[in-house]
């Protein structure tokens, strides 16, 4: 009776029961072994690409079983709110391919019979189950200041024991009720604790999807389940809600694998149905031999922002993270060239159980392979849109001519082999720079880059020759090398390794020389597409002046 009436003096205005929750929300209609799963970010502004791992793991799973993705904001920490941000993740997830079947639409719309779908729009909600459980004698207010809690727990490091608010060391654990209801009228502050009934010397075991079998000591510490700001800490509101939400996994980053058993124990306490885990593994990256986790600060692609402003495709960066997920994908892959990435059954029982290497070389040869199977009219577009935003000059360039810039995109792609030159789109500018006059001709000496056999002078005896003799009509590459190769023995290069191994006395170089200086003379790189290719996208024109050029630098 009491116990009632401290419910009431906490949560007058608290007029439901969990009943009512309990079957306003009722089950979904969904097939067997349907998934409802969840992105559940706080809406800080910042989005770490372990959060995009993350949402990529629950929405393929949801996905696949025909299921449900949702977007929960957990914004219940309101000092670490950032405005926007809701709208933000909701595009960029939306940049990567997932798109939610629930939950919140934007910054303060939602869709779903679920919601609302914002922890601080649910204050409501867990002040009726925190009410239940303080009428039941399971949850308690606790007067503890700051300071006092922080005196107790020098007191436990001083003797050793396990720091913390629980048992004895729990100092409004058994306070009366009306000792209570005096000291909340008398205005003192609280926060609301849970009464944990735990014991640490026994074990809760219980099965992860990914960590498999694990076993914990019993959670015995009175945590706080609603703050002073009225809302509820993540523990609690992760019992309320993902049990009225009806979700069936929660698939989360591994650093909530400590809280497990509290998890356990509230859901146990609530009455509420507990989803089933999986536990992510945090993304690490190798530092000097060492692994370390992705950081915020020193490493700029631990922020999704990053992967769009060098512009890797997204897809890049989905296949790459599903090859974090499942090893496997890579065979997959290989099988599956022209398949969508969506067709791969991402699987959580394949998951590596222990840190997940983040490697940028691996990105980039995942992102090469992505960009060689596009079509140049994809690649024009992607690329075209990137520099709109991150590179104004190449973007003003490429766009004046659309067909050059097509065919530069096409060299080498319509092969069974295409060339695989851009792992990003800022990459691009450096592979291409040369067939734009504004570019190449800014270039100065010494970012001429000789192929190492040529001196720049026998480049330019070559090219001296060469720019008057040649034949600018060539019918086909063949034709063309055939051509290269006639002046080039006259210049006394040789055709055959052999022998000019035998004798390079009596040779100024190779035909390979020749070549090079070409290709030197046209683009100012050793290594470049076909030079055939490269001097039919120019132009004859623009070929016969750069020869000219080249004489003069
Ligand atoms: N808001 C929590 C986080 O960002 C969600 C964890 C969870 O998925 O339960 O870490």
């Amino acid at each position: 009776m009491s116990l009632e009436k401290l419910a009431n003096v906490i949560f007058p205005d608290v007029d439901k029961t969990p009943e009512y929750y309990i079957q306003k929300y009722p089950k979904r209609n969904l097939k067997k072994g349907a998934k409802v799963v969840r992105y559940a970010p706080s809406p800080t502004g910042f989005q770490h690409i372990g959060g995009i791992f993350a949402a990529l793991i629950n929405e393929r799973l949801a996905s696949q079983s025909e299921g449900v993705f949702y977007l929960r904001i957990e914004d219940t920490d309101q000092k670490r709110e950032v405005e926007g941000a809701i709208e933000d993740t909701i595009q960029t997830m939306h940049n990567f391919g997932m798109d939610f079947n629930e939950g919140m639409t934007g910054q303060e719309t939602f869709k779903g019979e679920y919601g609302p779908y914002r922890q601080s729009q649910r204050a409501e909600i867990y002040k009726t189950f925190a009410k239940d459980l303080v009428a039941k004698g399971l949850a308690y207010p606790c007067f503890c200041t700051v300071e006092e809690l922080a005196a107790l727990r020098e007191k436990q490091v001083a003797e050793k024991v396990t720091p913390g608010y629980y048992g004895k060391y729990a100092k409004y654990r058994n306070l009366s009720p009306e000792e209570a209801i005096a000291k909340i009228e008398a205005g003192e502050e609280y926060i609301l604790r849970l009464k944990s009934p735990g014991n640490a010397e026994n074990r809760v075991e219980i099965h992860d999807l990914i960590k498999g079998d694990l076993s914990f000591p019993e959670n015995n510490q009175d945590i706080v389940i609603i703050k002073s700001d009225g809302l509820p800490t993540y523990h609690f509101a992760h019992g309320v809600d993902d049990s009225l939400m009806g979700t069936t996994n929660v698939i989360r980053g591994e650093e909530w694998l400590s809280s497990l058993p509290i998890h356990i124990q509230l859901f146990e306490m609530l009455g509420l149905k507990r989803p089933e885990y999986a536990h992510i593994p945090t993304i690490m990256k190798n530092d000097n031999g060492s692994k370390r986790k992705l950081s915020k600060r020193k490493d700029p692609e631990a922020a999704v922002s990053y992967y769009k402003e060098v512009g890797y495709p997204t897809v890049s960066v989905i296949e790459y993270l599903l090859n974090i997920i499942n090893s496997t994908f890579e065979e997959w892959r290989a099988e599956n060239p022209a398949a969508d990435y969506h067709e791969f059954p991402v699987d959580l029982d394949k998951m590596s159980k222990s840190g997940a290497l983040f490697d940028i070389v691996k990105l980039n040869d995942v992102s090469k392979n992505v960009i060689s199977k596009m079509k140049a009219d994809e690649v024009y577009d992607y690329y075209v849109a990137w520099a709109k935003e991150f590179d104004k000059e190449m973007y003003e360039l490429v766009t004046a001519d659309e067909k050059m810039s097509k065919e530069i995109f096409n060299i080498d792609r319509e092969d069974p082999k295409p060339r695989k030159d851009y792992a990003k789109w800022d990459d691009v500018k450096e592979k291409i720079f040369y067939f734009f006059d504004e570019l190449f001709y800014k270039e100065t000496a010494e970012q001429v880059e000789l192929p190492k056999t040529l001196t720049l002078e026998a480049a330019k005896e070559v090219i001296k020759v060469y720019m008057n003799k040649y034949n600018a009509n060539a019918a086909s590459q063949e034709e063309w090398f055939a051509d290269l190769k006639a002046i080039g023995l006259d210049l006394g290069y040789c055709a055959k390794r052999k022998e000019y191994k035998a004798n390079p006395d009596q040779y100024k170089g190779m035909i390979s020389d020749v070549a090079g200086a070409v290709r030197v003379a046209l683009a100012h790189r050793s290594n470049t597409p076909d030079i055939y290719t490269i001097m039919n996208i120019l132009g004859k024109d623009k070929v016969k002046e750069r020869f000219e050029k080249f004489l003069e630098i």
